[in-house]
């Protein structure tokens, strides 16, 4: 069987690949100068329904699961666009369909299905806490029907682009709760109301276009209706967000790779030096064929975490193997495609060191390397814990 046969929800992969085909290299060239956002590619993908396939279709999205949202994401990165300006509103909604009231799923879900409403933001990241989540600052106290949120959050993506945002804060000190994780609580910011009411956002420029801001509460007031689940949970109800959330950065590591890897063979076949295809050469063709075997292996745990993922089955270890494994084999595959290109890799025309740039992310964020490799040695392999 070839691979296009052996792909999952082939048809929907087909569609993304004909919206893609909409915006070419240049597009994505234009703004990543720019470093602008990409409007017209995300209303492109909401009109056509893929940010909101994860929404159950009584709230009007089309119910299905986290595989076809893999699917979807893997096909943007393959084609060479960037799912990286929308993705969080696949996962991030997951929060307020799992944990939150009635009331707040059918005042907001119907209309993120519809676009009516953006939620791009989430807020977890601290300057001072980095991965340490437990020891984050941002506090919300509680005065009479409102929260009044004081602190800071750093590289909060796409709040600019937004207008929801989950955010997670302190509602009980770390040292006055019962465990570190407890105290936790999460509220849905209306950003409209909230910028220049108590919210600054300052944009960080970056080695690649992601939109990714500075967070300043001063006093912002947040109505008690906005907080999700119970205070003081918050943890555990974005711990499974975050399940979701790396399932599907893998996805997009898996589709960059992908693109790597289309690149890197098609160039190795055509280019010619010392009279013969550089492709004949095992010192060239062997990587590209080693990216290959990388993340195909890669995909192999994405499509085993998203199926877990889908089978409300515990996903925690494969959802961060599959993320590890997924953006090492892109970054690879980056690697191998721009020596393969010489010189050419380095144009920004040929679109690979945009890409180059963009994948290196993902050891990174959501969560980074080591972090991942501390989880498998505690939690699956019992060793002790380094803090
Ligand atoms: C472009 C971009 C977009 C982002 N978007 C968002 C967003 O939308 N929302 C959000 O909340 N966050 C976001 N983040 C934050 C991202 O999730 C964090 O940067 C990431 O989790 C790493 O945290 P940190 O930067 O605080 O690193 P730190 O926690 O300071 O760690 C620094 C390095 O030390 C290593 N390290 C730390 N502790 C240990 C240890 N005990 N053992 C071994 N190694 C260790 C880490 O692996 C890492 O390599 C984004 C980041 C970037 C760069």
């Amino acid at each position: 069987m070839t691979e296009a046969q052996s792909e999952s929800f082939p048809e929907i992969r087909e569609s993304v690949r004909r919206l893609c085909a909409e915006f070419p290299g240049p597009y994505w060239q234009a703004l990543d100068r720019e470093r602008a956002y990409p409007t017209e590619f995300v209303q492109a993908l909401t009109r056509e329904g893929f940010l909101s396939v994860l929404i159950p279709e009584e709230y009007g999205g089309s119910g299905l699961g986290l595989g076809a949202a893999t699917a979807i994401l893997e096909e943007i990165h393959r084609s060479g666009c960037n799912g990286g300006a929308c993705h969080a509103q696949m996962y991030t909604m997951g929060t307020i369909l799992r944990h939150g009231s009635p009331e707040q799923k059918a005042k907001y879900l119907p209309a993120i299905a519809k676009g009516e409403l953006r939620l791009q933001a989430f807020g977890v990241t601290e300057p001072t806490s980095g991965t340490d989540t437990t020891r984050l600052r941002t506090f919300a106290r509680r005065e009479g029907d409102h929260y009044v949120v004081n602190g800071q959050k750093v590289w909060i993506s796409r709040a600019e682009h937004s207008d929801l945002m989950v955010l997670l804060c302190r509602t009980t000190a770390r040292e006055d709760a019962a465990k570190p994780t407890d105290g936790m609580s999460v509220l849905i910011v209306e950003m409209n109301e909230a910028k220049g009411n108590g919210l600054t956002i300052r944009p960080i420029r970056t080695m690649l276009n992601h939109a990714t801001t500075e967070l300043f509460f001063d006093d912002m007031k947040v109505p008690v209706e906005n907080l999700i689940g119970k205070e003081g949970q918050g943890f555990k109800y974005i711990i499974d967000g975050m399940n979701a959330e790396r399932v599907l950065i893998a996805a997009e590591c898996i589709g960059d790779g992908r693109f790597f890897i289309d690149r890197a063979s098609a160039y190795a076949r055509d280019r010619s030096v010392f009279g013969r295809a550089i492709g004949e050469n095992q010192g060239v063709q062997f990587p590209i064929a080693r990216a290959y075997v990388q993340v195909s292996a890669a995909a192999l745990m994405v499509d085993k975490a998203a199926a877990l993922f889908d089978a409300g089955l515990p996903c925690g270890s494969e959802a961060n193997m599959s993320k590890m494994l997924a953006s090492e084999a892109s970054w690879f595959a980056a690697d191998t495609c721009i020596q393969t290109h010489g010189g050419f890799g380095f144009a920004e025309e040929y679109d690979i060191e945009r890409k180059f740039r963009e994948t290196r992310l993902y050891q990174v964020a959501p969560i980074s390397t080591n972090l991942i490799l501390s989880h498998v040695g505690t939690h699956v392999l019992g060793m002790p814990k380094s803090f």
